[in-house]
Order: structure tokens, then sequence, then C-alpha cells
């Protein structure tokens, strides 16, 4: 549920109708408008009965949230919300880019990478120490060594770092390199995971399950929200279809979907939902088309040597291209 507050509420009136919603249990979440404070009320899934706070003094209405999930939910924060990376704020006018390899292959790799998407236009710089692989005879990433390549790649280029963190355990070492922590599709529904990025003051892109419904999403999202890490993207990255010429299908329903149930970014990544690089810049500018703040994209400077995700990866110089036909559109849109 949700109290809205009068526009002429006063402070202390606020914080007793705070009071009276947590002495019976529930927790709060305050919304700060330009004109009215609204009240996130959350408790487990009993009815609340709203009567009991609608005639708190400074209450305008009350009004209940049907979905399961709450804190993500635009009916709960109905303002956008803005996630700084770079002097950027994703979910504002202007789309971001996120891009670097697959995974951090060594530290030349990911310096000349980071250079090369930042001259292309790059907002950050993604790469993989901890890879999520399919093989367990396949590269897994060079752990720390490569979180610390990443560092030393955003000492040098000033790009902020998204990279992956697997296991509740590997957070605080993730966090203490990364500017974003990335959830990847394998791990959506990884609930101790979700609930340990919960607890860290830091951005938390979250990919969405290859076999995830935009609900299970959301509600993935709710647990790190629910924790009080309010910092989080969300990723549509492909789905897994009958369709076989693509290594997933880009859910691009997903962008417009998501825009309307939730405050938070949205984020399309065009390489794992196509799998092919050929295909990689038309889905991005649908990608911007439909609604996205921004995008995640692999390139790597020599994608037949790559080793994860070569065929998906861009090079550098179509990257920057990519870049240009998509802020070509965002304009069109009136973005930037
Ligand atoms: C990745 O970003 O390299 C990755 C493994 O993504 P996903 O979790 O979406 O498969
Ligand atoms: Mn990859």
């Amino acid at each position: 549920m949700i109290i809205v507050m009068k526009p002429a509420s006063t402070a202390k009136q606020l914080s007793a109708v705070v009071a009276r919603v947590e002495s019976v249990g529930y927790r709060t979440s305050l919304i700060k408008g330009e004109e009215t404070t609204i009240i996130g009320v959350i408790g487990d899934d009993r009815p609340i009965d709203r009567t009991q706070f609608e005639t708190l003094d400074g209450v305008e209405k009350t009004l209940p949230v049907l979905k399961p999930f709450k804190l993500a939910s635009r009916d709960m924060h109905p303002m956008d919300t803005l996630v700084p990376l770079n002097g950027h704020k994703v979910g504002a006018s202007k789309v971001v880019f996120i891009a670097g390899p697959c995974s951090v292959e060594g530290r030349t790799q990911i310096l000349e990478t980071a250079h090369a998407v930042k001259e292309a236009g790059a907002t950050a710089l993604r790469g993989g120490a901890f890879k999520p692989r399919t093989s367990p005879y396949s590269f897994q990433g060079l752990g720390e060594e490569g979180l610390q390549y990443l560092a030393e790649a955003r000492e040098a280029t000033g790009l902020p770092v998204v990279t992956e963190a697997m296991s509740p355990e590997q957070v605080p070492l993730v966090a203490k390199y990364a500017d974003v922590i990335q959830i990847g599709a394998r791990n959506m529904q990884n609930y101790d995971l979700l609930r340990a990025v919960g607890k860290v003051n830091k951005t938390v892109l979250l990919k969405r399950g290859m076999m995830s419904t935009i609900e299970e999403l959301l509600m993935s999202a709710e647990y790190v929200l629910a924790g009080g890490n309010t910092q989080v993207m969300v990723c549509e990255r492909g789905i897994r279809t009958f369709e076989k010429y693509t290594r997933n299908t880009t859910d691009i329903n997903a962008v417009p979907v998501l825009k309307q149930l939730t405050h938070l970014p949205v984020i399309l990544d065009p390489s794992h939902s196509t799998g092919k690089w050929e295909y990689v810049t038309a889905v991005a500018r649908a990608g911007i088309a439909a609604g996205a703040d921004g995008l995640i994209v692999e390139v790597h400077q020599n994608p037949s040597e790559a080793l994860s995700d070569g065929a998906q990866s861009l090079k550098p110089e179509k990257f920057a291209q990519m870049v240009s036909e998509c802020r070509s559109i965002a304009l069109a849109m009136g973005r930037s």
C-alpha cells in the first residue's frame, strides 16, 4: 500500500504517520516528490486495513499496491530512479553505453579495450573476472587478478567498472574493485546473492534470467531494494525460445513493459540476446528506439581470439558506429 500525504502536510505529521505505520509492524520507504510525499508501506502478504491510516492528520489518501513487487513498482515510486554513472544519470535523458570484453583476459587486453571503447563513446567499462561458464572446462576468468586489471583500466581511462559477482562470498571482493556489480542471468534467482548485494553501497546491474518472466526479474530486483540498496538497474539480455538462428531471442517487448512497471533504469544487452555480432547493432538500435536507458555491449579487439563470447563481440570500430547510430535514434526521440 502507499500513503499519499497532502501537499500542505507538515514534517511533524509525516513522522507521526510513519511512526504509526511502523508501530503496527510494517516497514516504510519515503518517496519525496516535488509536491507530495508518498510513504511506501511494506509488510508480508496479509491484507492491510488501509482505513486505519486514512484518518491520520496530513494524509490525503491510501492506495493498494497490488503487484507482488512493491519497492520496484512504479505504483509506489512514480518518478524514475536515476542511477549515477560516470557523471551521467542512468534513467534520465542521456542514454549510456557500457562496453568491453566478455572476460578480462589480461592486462594489455583490458587496458587497450578500455581506451578503445572510451574513444568510441562508452560511459563505462564491462569485463568479467568471475565467469559463469556453461562448461567447467571453459575459461573461468582471472578472478582477483582480473579485478585488479579492471581497476587499473578505470585509473587509466576514468571509466567506471561493471563486473560480475557469482556468489555471496565474492561480493566484498568484487565490491572492492567494481563501481557496478553485475548479477548474471544464471544467478538472477540466487536469493542469497541478491540479499548480499542488497547490503552493499554499490550499484547493481541485474540481468534477466534466460528462462525468467519479467515479473520474476522484478521480484529479484525487489530483494536488492528490500535489503536497502536503491541503486539497481535491470537488464534484458534475451530469453530462450525455440528459435535457433540466434543464441537467445531479444524480448524487445520487455523494454517498454519494464519502463511501465518499474521506476528502475532499463538496460538492453544486444550481445547475449543475439549471440552473433552481425545482429548486435540492429538490436542495439531497436533497444534505444524501444526506450532503453542504455546498452551493455561486448567489444573485443580481436574477436576470433576471444576466450569467451567472441562470436557476439563487436570490434571497436563497429562499436563506435553503433554508438553513433544509437545516439541519432536517441536524439530523434527527444533524448541524447
Ligand atoms: C556476461 O555479461 O558476460 C554474461 C555472462 O551475461 P549473462 O549473465 O546475461 O549470460
Ligand atoms: Mn559474455
